[in-house]
C-alpha cells in the first residue's frame, strides 16, 4: 500500500486528487441513469465573472459541494453543474475605458474562475459548462423571448424610465435607490422611451400562492410577498367631464369615499401633460421623476404639487373636486392616480394643509370625539368595528368594516366601480440601451410593425462595434449594416431592434440549460428537464432574494404554460448564506479589507479554506474572517493527516473491517460522529457543528492512540475511527478525505456509501450526568446517552453523595435536562 509522507503537504495532495477527478471525469453524470434511481439537482447561483472569485463564492460552493458529495454517497445521482453569467455592465464599462472588447475581458475572467474552482476541488460536471454570452446559449434566450412575445408576455410600450446620464442607460428602480445610480452615484433623471417589458404581473397571484409550495427561508418568502404587494379594495371611477375621460383609482378604503376633497395624479401618469402642459407642470414633472420612489413615498417628506386647473366628479356625491399632480403619488402603485381623503390619510392631510384644501371627516372615532374640521390635527386612520361613517349620505352610521363592501357594491350597481385587487409588482422592464447583452430578436417594419426574427435565423448575433459607450441610444444602433435588414414578413426595408436584454433574463433559465447543455436542436429536451427539475437545493446570497428568484419563478411558470416544462417552481429548496466580513465590516476595496481565496488556497490548501469557511459559524449567518481561525482548522487537518499516516504504518491493513471484541470508547465515538455529521449535513445544514464533531473524534483518537495500538483489537478499532474521520471529512475537505481513506483502505472514498452508525454502539455511548441539589453541583455520574428522563433521575437519586446532601430534606421538585443534568429542589434542611 502507498504510504504517505507524515508531513501534510496540502498542495501536493490536492493536485494529486484533482488530476484524478479531471482525468477520470469523476463528477460527470449522464441524464439517463436508468429507471427508479433517485436523483438530486444541487445548484449554487451562477457566478458573475468579473476579476477573480471572492470569499462569497468560496462559501457558496463549499456549501453546495458538501451537499453534492453527501448526496452522492447516499446513493443519489447528483447533477452539480457550473456556468457563468457573462453579460453585464462591469465588462462593458471596462471596455469603454480600455477599448478592449468586453468578450475578451469576460473570457479572461471566466478562465480565472474556472482555474480557481478547479483548484478548490469543487465536484463540478464540467461537461455541462457554458457562459451566457456564448451564441450557442443566447440563441435560446432569444428563442424563449420569442415564445413569450408570441404569447403577449413580451411587449413594448412608452414608459417613463429612470436614466443614469453618466452610464447612459436605463436603470431598474432597485438600481436607482435614493435617487442616484447604484453603480456610479450620479443623480438619476427621467426619460420617456419605448421599452420592452415582460408581463410578469399576469403571474402576480401565482407567484404569491406558490410561495406556499416551496421550502424556502421565511424571510425570503416574506420579501417576495412584500414585493408582489397584493392588496384588496375597490376600483372607483372618477370622471373628468370637461375632457370626457374616466380616471379609475384603486383604494383599500372605499368607506372614505365621501371624504375625497381632491384628486392627485403621479408625475409619470401619461395624462398629466394632456390635462395641463404649462411650463410649471412640465417643470414639476421633470424634477419629480428624478427623485427616488422611496423618498417620494416617505410620509414625513414635505408635500409638493401643482394644480392642473381641472376637476373630476366624485361618483358617490357628484362633487367636483380639483386635480393636482404631486410626487407623493407613485405610478408604481395602483393606477398612478388617487382620490385624496385628507381626514383619513396622513399624506393627503399634509398636502391639504399645504394647499389649503378642505378636510372632511367621514369616519367617526368610537369614543365620539368632536368631528369638526377645526378639531382635526392629524389624519384619523382607524377603521375597526367601533368606527362609524358620518357625512356619508345613505351610509351614515354604518360601522367602517361593513361600509367597505357596502360602498363597493353600490359603486358596482352604479357602474362606477368594482371590487379590485392591486399589486405593487410592476411589469419587468427588460430593455437596456447597452452593448454587452443579448440582442432582442425583433425587427421593426413600417408596414408590419414589430416582427419576430424567424427561429431558423437565431441567434441574432451581437454586431462588432468600435465604440461601446452608449450615446443616449444603444451602441448597437451604430452598426448600420447590422441594423438594416429586410422585414422577415413583407421583405421590405426594416430595422433591427437595437436594445439588448437585462442580464436577469439570461439568469432566469440557465438552470434548465444545464439539464441538456449540449442540445443544438432545442433549449432543452423534455426528458432531460423532467429528469432533473426542479432544482432540489438552490444556494446563494440573500441579496438575490427578490429579483433573480422572482424572475426565474416567472419564467418557470410562463414556460410551463407554454407546455415546455412540467414544473411550476424552479427551486424546491433554498438556502441563503450569510456574508463574510473582515474586521466587522463588509469586504470592499475602499475599506482595504478584501482578502482573496487564492492567497489562502496557495498558502494552506483548498481543504483548509473550505473547512474554515464552513467552520466560522452557522452558514446562514454573517461571520467575521480570522486568520487565527484558519490556522486552527489547518492544524486540525494536518493532525488528521499525521494520524492517518501513523496508523497506516503501525496497524495491519486487514484490520480496516469492522473490528471484533469489546467496543473501545473511540469506536463508540466514531459511531456518534457518523450519526451527528449525517444529521447535521442532511437535516440541518449545520456544517460547523458537523466539523466540530469530526474534530472531537480526531482528538479522541489521539488521546487513546497509544493504549489502543498496544492491543490487536484496539488497533483495529482505532483504524476504523480514523477511516471514519476521513470518510466524514470528505464532503468538506475532499482531497484530504480521499487521501486519508486511501492511506488506510486503498479504496476511493467517493465510491463508498456514506457510513451508517451502528445503533447498538450509539446506545452504548455514555455521558457525564451532572447532579445538583438546589442548583449546587453535588456529583457527576456516568449515564447512557439514550437514557430516558426517568432513568437519569434514577441514576442521580442512586448517587451516595447526593443522598448525603438530601439527608432530612424533602424533594419537592426534580428538574431533568435530558443529556445534561438532574437538579433536586429540596425543602427542609439539606446539608
Ligand atoms: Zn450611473
Ligand atoms: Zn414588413
Amino acid at each position: 500500500m502507498q504510504r504517505g509522507d507524515a508531513r501534510y503537504e496540502a498542495r501536493a495532495i490536492e493536485s494529486k486528487w484533482q488530476d484524478i477527478w479531471s482525468r477520470e471525469r469523476t463528477w460527470e453524470v449522464a441524464n439517463d441513469g436508468g429507471g427508479a434511481e433517485e436523483s438530486s439537482y444541487v445548484l449554487e447561483m451562477l457566478p458573475y465573472p468579473s476579476g477573480e472569485p471572492h470569499m462569497g463564492h468560496l462559501k457558496t460552493y463549499s456549501i453546495g459541494d458538501a451537499l453534492a458529495h453527501f448526496r452522492r454517497r447516499a446513493g443519489v445521482r447528483v447533477l452539480h453543474p457550473m456556468g457563468y453569467d457573462a453579460f453585464g455592465l462591469p465588462a462593458e464599462n471596462h471596455a469603454i475605458r480600455t477599448g478592449r472588447h468586453p468578450r475578451a475581458s469576460t473570457e479572461a475572467s471566466i478562465e480565472q474562475f474556472r482555474e480557481e474552482f478547479r483548484s478548490w476541488g469543487i465536484s463540478i460536471d464540467w461537461s455541462r459548462e457554458f457562459a451566457t454570452h456564448e451564441p450557442s446559449y443566447y440563441r435560446w434566450t432569444q428563442w424563449i423571448f420569442l415564445r413569450l412575445f408570441e404569447r403577449g408576455l413580451a411587449y413594448r410600450k412608452e414608459a417613463a424610465v429612470k436614466w443614469c446620464p453618466k452610464d447612459e442607460t436605463v436603470l431598474a428602480n432597485e438600481q436607482a435607490k435614493d435617487g442616484v445610480c447604484e453603480r456610479c452615484g450620479t443623480p438619476v433623471e427621467a426619460r420617456q422611451l419605448e421599452q420592452w417589458f415582460f408581463k410578469i404581473t399576469d403571474y402576480a397571484d401565482a407567484l404569491l400562492d406558490d410561495l406556499e409550495t416551496v421550502d424556502w427561508p421565511g424571510h425570503v418568502r416574506t420579501m417576495q410577498r412584500n414585493w408582489i404587494g397584493r392588496s384588496e379594495g375597490a376600483e372607483v371611477v372618477f370622471r373628468c367631464e370637461e375632457l370626457g375621460v374616466d380616471y379609475p383609482v384603486f383604494t383599500t378604503r372605499p368607506d372614505t369615499l365621501f371624504g375625497a376633497t381632491f384628486f392627485v395624479l403621479a408625475p409619470e401618469h401619461p395624462d398629466v401633460l394632456r390635462l395641463n402642459d404649462s411650463p410649471s407642470v412640465r417643470d414639476y414633472v421633470n424634477r419629480a421623476l428624478a427623485a427616488s420612489a422611496e423618498d417620494r413615498g416617505l410620509e414625513q417628506r414635505e408635500k409638493t404639487g401643482v394644480a392642473l386647473g381641472r376637476t373630476v366628479t366624485n361618483p358617490v356625491n357628484g362633487e367636483e373636486i380639483p386635480m393636482f399632480v404631486a410626487d407623493y403619488v407613485l405610478m408604481e402603485y395602483g393606477t398612478g392616480a388617487i382620490m385624496a381623503v385628507p381626514a383619513h390619510d396622513q399624506r393627503d392631510f399634509d398636502f391639504a394643509r399645504r394647499f389649503d384644501l378642505p378636510i372632511r371627516r367621514v369616519v367617526e372615532p368610537a369614543d365620539g370625539e368632536a368631528t369638526g374640521e377645526a378639531a382635526i390635527d392629524r389624519a384619523f386612520v382607524e377603521h375597526s368595528t367601533g368606527e362609524r361613517l358620518v357625512n356619508s349620505g345613505r351610509f351614515d352610521g354604518m360601522p367602517a368594516p361593513e361600509a367597505i363592501p357596502a360602498v363597493t357594491a353600490w359603486l358596482s350597481e352604479q357602474g362606477r366601480g368594482r371590487a379590485a385587487v392591486s399589486y405593487r409588482l410592476r411589469d419587468w422592464l427588460l430593455s437596456r440601451q447597452r452593448y454587452w447583452g443579448c440582442p432582442i430578436p425583433i425587427v421593426h417594419c413600417e408596414r408590419c410593425g414589430e416582427v419576430a426574427v424567424p427561429d431558423d435565423q437565431l441567434p441574432v448575433e451581437l454586431p462588432e462595434v468600435d465604440d461601446y459607450a452608449p450615446r443616449g441610444r444603444s451602441p448597437l444602433a451604430a452598426a448600420e449594416d447590422w441594423v438594416r435588414v429586410n422585414c422577415p414578413s413583407c421583405g421590405g426595408a426594416a430595422r433591427r431592434e437595437t436594445d439588448t436584454m437585462d442580464t436577469f433574463v439570461d439568469s432566469s433559465w440557465y438552470f434548465l440549460r444545464y439539464c441538456d447543455a449540449r442540445n443544438d436542436e432545442a433549449p432543452w429536451g423534455r426528458a432531460a428537464v423532467d429528469r432533473w427539475m426542479p432544482v432540489d437545493q438552490y444556494i446563494g446570497g440573500v441579496e438575490h432574494a427578490i429579483l433573480h428568484l422572482m424572475y426565474a419563478r416567472f419564467f418557470c411558470k410562463a414556460l410551463s404554460d407554454l407546455d415546455l416544462l412540467d414544473v411550476r417552481e424552479p427551486f424546491a429548496r433554498l438556502f441563503t448564506q450569510g456574508m463574510i466580513t473582515r474586521g466587522g465590516a463588509k469586504m470592499s476595496k475602499s475599506r482595504g479589507n478584501v482578502i482573496s481565496p487564492r492567497d489562502y488556497v496557495e498558502r494552506f490548501g483548498a481543504d483548509t479554506a473550505r473547512c474554515y469557511i464552513l467552520f466560522m459559524g452557522p452558514a446562514d449567518q454573517d461571520a467575521d474572517w480570522s486568520d487565527e481561525g484558519v490556522g486552527g482548522v489547518h492544524r486540525f487537518l494536518a493532525r488528521l493527516h499525521r494520524l492517518a499516516v501513523e496508523v497506516a504504518d503501525r496497524t495491519p491493513a486487514a484490520a480496516s473491517d469492522e473490528p471484533p471484541g469489546e467496543a473501545a470508547p473511540v469506536l463508540r465515538k466514531a459511531h456518534w460522529a457518523i450519526d451527528k455529521v449525517t444529521f447535521d449535513i442532511g437535516e440541518r445544514f449545520s456544517f460547523n457543528t458537523a466539523l466540530a464533531a469530526i474534530m472531537e473524534l480526531v482528538n479522541d483518537c489521539y488521546r487513546e492512540k497509544e493504549s489502543l495500538l498496544a492491543s490487536g483489537g484496539g488497533a483495529a478499532q482505532l483504524r476504523f475511527a480514523v477511516v471514519t474521520a476521513g470518510s466524514l471529512v470528505f464532503p468538506f475537505a475532499p482531497h484530504l478525505g480521499a487521501e486519508v481513506y486511501e492511506l488506510l483502505t486503498g479504496a476511493r472514498v467517493w465510491e463508498q456509501g456514506w457510513p451508517e452508525a451502528d445503533p447498538e454502539l450509539l446506545a452504548a455511548g455514555t455521558f457525564e450526568l451532572i447532579v445538583q441539589v438546589n442548583g449546587k453541583l453535588r456529583d457527576r455520574v456516568e449515564a447512557p446517552s439514550n437514557a430516558s428522563e426517568a432513568e437519569q433521575e434514577r441514576l442521580a437519586r442512586a448517587s451516595e453523595r447526593v443522598d448525603a446532601h438530601l439527608d432530612g430534606g424533602e424533594i419537592v421538585k426534580t428538574v431533568v435536562v435530558p443529556g445534561r443534568l438532574v437538579n433536586f429542589v429540596v425543602r427542609g434542611q439539606p446539608r
